[in-house]
């Protein structure tokens, strides 16, 4: 597969590097997946603003990767761009306290959207900043989280989040406040086709050390009840009202469930693991029998916190 003509010609003249047919299995967390039509590292703003108006105006699509872990990529590929952000969008900028504070450090953190939360995280513990517990043991960036409004039992990114900025279709910059995202359990609503491309978190004035045995305590408790060792998207399903999606898949005798390299974890019914040679076929397949069979056994239809990506033709919406 290519890209039309028209896009790579306009990628060319703006002297944005592409790399064609680029594998994504190393980069999924799953380690499944099939190719990039086209794979643009978005370094600093510029670039970001350019390959979001160039896909626009030539009618290419354009998908955003974070750090796809929580992302089934499809054996068949991502048609059109990928876009990855890192270097000057994935950097950690500090905005000064105004008023006096207890503990010493910044009132916010205005985080590139590139940036991996475990990074942020050892900063966190490092400076001894406060208020975003919620990222600990999320493997995800900052653009990602803010997508699926990610969180743990230390809270969510709606309880810290400020405000967003984005790049539209047109190439153009916006800030959006939180509120209007709407975000909600494991959701956020951007606005068609944009790329986050930073965004403010307020911190707290707590005690750092007690904040340390938080994140501490957490991390082993997460060691304990799940997989981590083996490639996974975390949690598949959104646990539905008053229950827990695990809860359910294990009470319904599936734990272990295997398709080809795909299984049900044993350690957390939830997880939905590689097991080594797993397609993205395999994993879509066992996700499927899970819900028949969850909604035949007691009547609920689980929902997928994984989003698809890519060409899943011939597999039902
Ligand atoms: C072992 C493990 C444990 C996990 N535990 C948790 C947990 O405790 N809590 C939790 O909430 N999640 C958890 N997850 C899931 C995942 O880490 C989170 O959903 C994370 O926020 C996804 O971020 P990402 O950068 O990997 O996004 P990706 O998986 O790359 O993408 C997810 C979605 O966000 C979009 N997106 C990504 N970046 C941008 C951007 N800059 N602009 C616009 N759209 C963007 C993508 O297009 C895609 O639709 C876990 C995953 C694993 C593998």
């Amino acid at each position: 597969m290519t890209l039309p003509e028209a896009t790579l010609e306009a990628l060319d003249d703006a002297g944005v590097a592409v790399q064609l047919d680029a594998p994504l299995v190393k980069r999924t967390w799953w380690r499944v997946g099939g190719t990039a039509d086209a794979l643009v590292q978005a370094d600093d703003l510029r670039t970001a603003c350019l390959v979001r108006r160039i896909a626009t105006e030539t009618g290419c699509p354009l998908f955003v990767l974070g750090n796809a872990s929580n992302l089934l990529v499809a054996d068949a590929g991502i048609r059109g761009i990928v876009v990855r952000l890192g270097g000057s969008l994935a950097q950690i900028e500090e905005e000064p306290a105004t008023e006096p504070r207890i503990y010493a450090g910044p009132e916010a953190l205005v985080l590139g959207a590139g940036l991996k939360l475990t990074v942020l995280v050892g900063r966190m513990l490092k400076n001894g900043w406060t208020g975003l517990e919620l990222f600990a043991g999320i493997p995800g960036t900052v653009g990602g989280a803010v997508r699926m409004n990610a969180g743990t039992s230390l809270g969510e990114v709606v309880d810290a989040l400020v405000d967003v900025e984005i790049v539209q279709p047109d190439g153009s910059l916006a800030l959006l406040e939180a509120e209007a995202l709407a975000m909600a359990y494991r959701t956020a609503v951007l606005p068609p086709d944009t790329i986050v491309v930073s965004a403010r978190f307020r911190l707290t004035d707590a005690d750092p050390e007690a904040s340390r045995h938080h994140i501490e305590a957490h991390l082993e408790r997460r060691k304990a009840t799940q997989p981590i060792d083996q490639p996974s998207c975390g949690s598949t399903f959104r646990n539905p009202d008053g229950d827990h999606a695990g809860r359910l898949i294990e009470a319904a005798g599936l734990k272990g469930f295997t398709i080809g390299g795909a299984q049900v974890s044993e350690k957390h019914a939830n997880f939905i693991v590689n097991t080594g040679d797993a397609t993205a076929t395999d994993i879509r397949a066992v996700i499927e029998h899970v819900q028949d069979a969850v909604a035949s056994r007691f009547g609920v239809q689980l929902v997928r916190e994984v989003h698809f990506a890519g060409d899943w033709s011939g597999w039902s919406p």
